[in-house]
C-alpha cells in the first residue's frame, strides 16, 4: 500500500452492464484521465471508463511532487535536441504547475498542496558541471535560483497528495458518466467511429482518448519500441520535522525525497534504486537500498511500495492524435503530476479546436525522436527482458512450487494461512515470463510492467486478461 492509497474516498461508480454510444470516450481514470474529464466537463456526450477504480493506478504510487526541476532535464533536451525546446519545456511545467493550482484553488480541493522548494544534488564529480548547466539555464530563463554545496533549490514548487486531488475531482465530477470495473479489452474503427468492447458491453465513440498510462494495444503507435518501463521503490516514514522541502539527484540511478504533512502527522518519503524493470529483479535487495541510504528506523517505516513510469528516449511525453481522432497521452518520465494536467489541457483543447502552444512539443511524430541507437536499445532489452524472464533462473521463497499441467507451467503460492493461490506466470499482453514479487506479493511483468495479485486479477496493464488457474 502506499501512502495515499488509504485517502482513496467512499465515492464509487457502477460498472458498465450496457451498450452506449458516446461522443468522447476517455479510457483510465487516473491524473490524465480524469483531469481531462474536467476540462471537458461541459461537453453533452462524454463518457470515462477505469478498468478497476479511479485513481487505483500508478497516479496512487507517486511521491506527489509538482515541480519543474526535474533532475537536469533541461541540460538532457539542450544536449539532446536544441535550447529552445529546453525552454518551451520549461515553460509548460511551469504552466503545468499554474493549472493545477488553479484547479485546486477554483474547485477548493482540500490536498495538502503546500509551496515547498525544490533541490537538485549533484552526488558524484562527474555532474558537477551538469548542475552548473542547469543552473545557468534556468537563470538565463529568468528562474530564480539559489546555489548550496553540491546542490541548487528554486523556491516557487509544490508538492500534494495526489489521492486527495482525484478525490475533489470526483466529487465535482460525479454526476457525469463513469463506470468503474470497466476494463476496454479491444478497440476497431468502423464507419467513422470506435467500437470498443468493455466486459461484455460495447462502448461506440466518435473520438476516444487513451490516458491508461500504458496502452492496450500494440499498433497503432508500438509503445515498447519507442520507450522503456523504469521501476523505483518507496519507503514512507514518521519524522518530527518538516523541513518544507524536497529534492531530486541528477545521477541515475539517484535518490528523490518530500515531505508530506496530515495534521500533526509529519512523514518523510524516499525514492531509490530506480532501473531498467528488466534488470535487478530483487525487490527486497532494492526496499533495503533504500532503507540504508535514507538511514530508515524499521519502527518508523508506515509504507513500502514500488511503481513504474515509462520513459520516452528523448525524455518528453506523447501527447497527440495517434490516428482519426484517437489521441494518446502517455510516456510521463516519472513527471505525470505536471505533464499528466499538461496533457489534459492539450488534448482537451484539441478536442475543443482551440490553440495549445505547447502541443508541438509532444507530437508523436517529431523530429529527432527516432535515433537509431535508442531504437536497438530497446529492442535489445524488451528481447534481453523475454529471455530473462523465461530462460534463467530466478530465486523464489520456498512458499512457491511450480507444476507442469497439460504442458503448461502453473505456480502455486501457499499463503501464510496455508491458502493456495495458483496462477499461469506468463503475461497475456505478450508472453513476458512473469516475475513473483515477494515483497508486495503480486506477479510483476518486467517486460510491460503489468502486474497481478496471488489469485492472478490483473491490477496494472497493459494485459487485459487475468492469468488466474484454478487449480
Ligand atoms: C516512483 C515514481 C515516482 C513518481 N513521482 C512523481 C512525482 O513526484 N511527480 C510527478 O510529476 N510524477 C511522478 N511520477 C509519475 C506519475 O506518477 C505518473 O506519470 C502518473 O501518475 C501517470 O498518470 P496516468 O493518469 O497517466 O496513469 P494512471 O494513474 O496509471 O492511470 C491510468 C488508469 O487507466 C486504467 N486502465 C488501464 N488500462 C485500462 C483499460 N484497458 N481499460 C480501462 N482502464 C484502464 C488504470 O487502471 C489506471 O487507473 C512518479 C512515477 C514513479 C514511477
Amino acid at each position: 500500500m502506499s501512502l495515499w492509497e488509504k485517502d482513496i474516498n467512499d465515492i464509487h461508480f457502477n460498472s458498465l452492464n450496457k451498450n452506449i454510444e458516446t461522443d468522447i470516450l476517455i479510457i483510465g481514470g487516473g491524473i490524465t484521465g480524469l483531469t481531462t474529464l474536467y476540462y471537458l466537463k461541459d461537453y453533452q456526450s462524454i463518457c470515462l471508463v477505469e478498468k478497476n477504480t479511479i485513481g487505483c493506478g500508478v497516479t496512487k504510487n507517486t511521491t506527489g511532487k509538482i515541480t519543474y526541476l526535474q533532475g537536469a532535464i533541461h541540460v538532457d533536451l539542450m544536449n539532446n535536441i536544441n535550447y529552445e525546446v529546453a525552454s518551451l519545456y520549461l515553460k509548460s511545467q511551469i504552466t503545468a504547475i499554474s493549472l493545477i493550482k488553479k484547479i485546486i484553488k477554483k474547485e477548493k480541493i482540500s490536498c495538502n498542496l503546500e509551496q515547498v522548494s525544490s533541490f537538485l544534488h549533484a552526488e558524484k564529480k562527474k555532474d558537477f558541471s551538469k548542475l552548473e548547466a542547469e543552473k545557468n539555464f534556468l537563470l538565463d530563463n529568468y528562474i530564480p535560483v539559489q546555489e548550496h554545496n553540491h546542490a541548487i533549490s528554486v523556491v516557487d514548487t509544490y508538492v500534494f497528495n495526489p489521492e486527495k486531488y482525484l478525490n475533489g475531482l470526483k466529487n465535482i465530477l460525479q454526476n457525469k458518466t463513469i463506470y468503474e470495473h470497466t476494463n476496454i479489452t479491444n478497440i476497431t474503427f468502423k464507419n467513422g467511429k470506435y467500437y470498443c468492447n468493455a466486459n461484455s458491453s460495447l462502448i461506440i465513440a466518435k473520438k476516444v482518448i487513451i490516458a491508461c498510462h500504458y496502452p492496450f494495444f500494440l499498433f497503432p503507435f508500438c509503445l515498447p519500441l519507442k520507450s522503456h518501463i523504469e521501476k523505483s521503490y518507496l519507503i514512507a516514514y514518521k519524522t518530527t520535522t518538516n523541513e518544507h522541502n524536497s529534492g531530486i539527484t541528477i545521477s541515475n540511478p539517484g535518490y528523490s525525497y518530500r515531505y508530506y504533512q496530515d495534521g500533526k502527522a509529519i512523514y518523510k518519503i524516499c525514492l531509490a534504486s530506480s532501473h531498467r524493470s528488466t534488470l535487478k529483479q530483487n525487490d527486497k535487495d532494492n526496499f533495503l537500498n533504500v532503507q540504508k541510504k535514507f538511514h530508515i528506523p524499521s519502527d518508523k517505516i508506515v509504507a513500502k511500495w514500488s511503481n513504474v513510469d515509462i520513459i520516452t528516449e528523448d525524455k518528453l511525453p506523447f501527447i497527440d492524435e495517434i490516428k482519426n481522432n484517437m489521441y494518446i497521452a502517455t510516456g510521463f518520465n516519472t513527471w505525470g503530476m505536471t505533464n499528466g494536467i499538461l496533457a489534459a489541457k492539450i488534448l482537451s483543447d484539441k478536442i475543443l479546436n482551440k490553440e495549445n502552444e505547447f502541443a508541438p512539443l509532444f507530437k508523436i511524430q517529431r523530429k529527432n525522436f527516432y535515433k537509431v541507437k535508442s531504437f536497438f536499445s530497446n529492442t535489445f532489452f524488451s528481447i534481453y527482458g523475454f529471455i530473462n524472464s523465461h530462460c534463467f533462473k530466478k530465486w523464489y521463497p520456498n512458499t512457491l512450487h511450480f507444476i507442469k499441467n497439460n504442458g503448461q507451467k502453473i505456480a502455486i503460492y501457499v499463503d501464510q494461512n496455508n491458502k493456495r493461490h495458483s496462477v499461469y506466470p506468463i503475461c497475456p499482453h505478450l508472453k513476458c515470463g512473469l516475475i513473483f514479487n515477494e515483497e508486495e506479493k503480486t506477479w510483476d511483468c518486467p517486460c510491460h510492467s503489468s502486474r497481478f495479485d496471488l489469485d492472478g486479477n490483473c491490477i496494472k496493464g497493459p494485459s487485459t486478461k487475468n492469468i488466474s488457474c484454478k487449480k
